[in-house]
């Protein structure tokens, strides 16, 4: 991005609005960035060489949290959050917690962790599971050799055990692109993945959600890289939306990180961008965090065309 680009919050003043906490109805858990893939798109840099994982004490510190902020929901995500030591049972403690409840899964971790599966069934956990592409070839160039197939392996046993069946547990799928380039229109991909998916494999899901690549971590690297980091930045800024700023995921949410840190969203984890005003989940109470949301660059990349969130 050029020097004299407006930056993320002159671009807010521009237009006369402003990103502040409104209240907060969504406890986001980030349980560390150990993960059995290393995406080229991975904004968190997770891997099977990072150790940083949730501690049994930071989980207390979160159920605590849960028990004394009655949110709307609960998103568990990571790294692989199946790859966790004792994810089940802070599955188990949050469940009755919130009345909607989301796990993100990148299917692979979850295949080989069969044994979590009845407890997101029973606790009702809600999936989010990350596929790229419907293309085989595309999913393994961002992801690696042989995860398209362990992928849908996971799907099927996903709507065996009733996911996407009607019967209150969801099943979404989450797909990005696989370059520096802003995703397909949303309702159009989420034909053309349920008509593949159905017609070529036999898996059912409930929705898909289209979202565009952040310029952090391991992305950015690779934007870096391969000479595309402006090109791209300068995409996500052309396109900004003022509509969607209102709607945007950071004033409805806290993001616990591993080690207990607040964030507003798991973005300005990635960049350490903590909240401004509550450092730890156990020091978080109802009504809080207010103030100023913190932000950076990669913003833009909420806020361009439709929105992230
Ligand atoms: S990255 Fe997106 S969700 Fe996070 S603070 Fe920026 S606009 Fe909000």
């Amino acid at each position: 991005m050029s020097q004299a680009s407006p930056s993320f919050l002159q671009t807010l003043r521009a237009h006369g609005l402003e990103l502040c906490k409104a209240a907060v109805n969504t406890l986001q858990v980030n349980t560390g960035y150990l993960c059995n893939l290393a995406c080229r798109h991975c904004h968190l840099e997770a891997g099977p060489s990072r150790s940083e994982v949730m501690s049994r004490s930071t989980m207390a510190d979160v159920v605590a949290c849960a028990r004394r902020i009655p949110f709307e929901t609960v998103d568990v995500t990571g790294g692989a959050p199946e790859m966790v030591p004792d994810i089940g049972a802070l599955l188990g403690e949050l469940a009755p917690l919130a009345p909607r409840r989301m796990f993100r899964t990148n299917l692979v971790a979850l295949r080989e962790n069969m044994g979590l599966l009845d407890t997101l069934a029973s606790g009702g956990w809600n999936l989010a599971a990350s596929l790229p592409a419907v293309s085989g070839s595309q999913v393994e160039a961002m992801r690696g050799h042989g995860v398209f197939e362990a992928s849908l392996d996971m799907l099927r046993a996903l709507n065996e055990a009733g996911y996407a069946s009607g019967d209150g547990l969801e099943l979404h799928l989450v797909a990005n692109p696989a370059g520096a380039f802003l995703p397909p229109a949303q309702e159009a991909a989420q034909k053309h993945f349920q008509r593949e998916l159905l017609r070529r494999h036999g898996v059912r899901f409930n929705s898909l959600f289209v979202f565009a690549n952040m310029p952090l971590g391991r992305f950015k690297s690779w934007l870096e890289r391969s000479g595309n980091l402006e090109g791209y930045t300068r995409s996500l800024r052309e396109r900004f939306n003022p509509a969607v700023v209102p709607g945007l995921m950071c004033r409805t949410l806290v993001s616990v990180a591993w080690d207990g840190t607040l964030y507003d969203c798991d973005f300005n984890q990635a960049a350490q961008l903590p909240s401004s005003s509550v450092r730890h989940i156990s020091e978080l109470a109802a009504g809080q965090p207010g103030g100023d949301i913190p932000t950076g660059d990669h913003c833009f990349a909420c806020t361009a065309g439709s929105g992230f969130t």
